[in-house]
């Protein structure tokens, strides 16, 4: 193999790589995208929260009351669904999807959820019960912050109380 030859395929093993790396980075944005867009500060925060009730759909329950039916393969053709009542929602579910897990009903798995709460801070949308909460130790500090787990963060209880104290 000569020397042009070699360096011909490394570049194009390189250029396949970053193709692959950098589509994987932009689907991620775009998840991050769709998070913020439901007040959820990443992705990975958006599924914590959710429950899965059918095959690439997820729900979840937010703080002001509404129930988010969004989906990860196809939120770019088709936007998150907002449903102010249960009701609805359910019919909506039984009309359109199957059950992933016969015997588990969609009300069961809406029964799963737990309702967000919203930073007072950030605004963004947080599980007061995220496991991963109380295992990092936020739930205790806020406590002794004198704070009743509204914040998301015990970064944005800092800020608050900052910038309270520089009112
Ligand atoms: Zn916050």
């Amino acid at each position: 193999m000569s020397t042009a030859e070699h360096d011909i395929d490394w570049e194009t093993a390189l250029d396949e790589v970053d193709l692959a790396q950098v589509l994987a980075e932009v689907d991620g944005a775009l998840l991050d995208n769709l998070a913020e867009s439901l007040r959820f500060p990443t992705y990975e925060s958006l599924l914590r929260a959710s429950v899965q009730i059918a095959e690439e759909v997820y729900t979840l329950y937010r703080s002001d009351g509404v129930w988010v039916m969004w989906s990860p393969s196809r939120y770019k053709e088709e936007d998150p669904l907002f449903f102010y009542f249960q009701e609805p929602l359910l019919e909506h579910l039984h009309t359109h999807y199957e059950l992933v897990e016969e015997g588990i009903s969609f009300v069961s798995l809406l029964a799963e959820l737990t309702q967000m709460k919203a930073c007072m801070y950030c605004h963004m949308e947080f599980d007061p019960f995220d496991p991963l909460r109380i295992e990092l130790g936020i739930e205790r500090f806020l406590r002794e912050e004198g704070d009743d787990s509204e914040y998301c963060s015990p970064k944005c209880a800092m800020t608050a109380i900052y910038e309270e104290m520089q009112d």
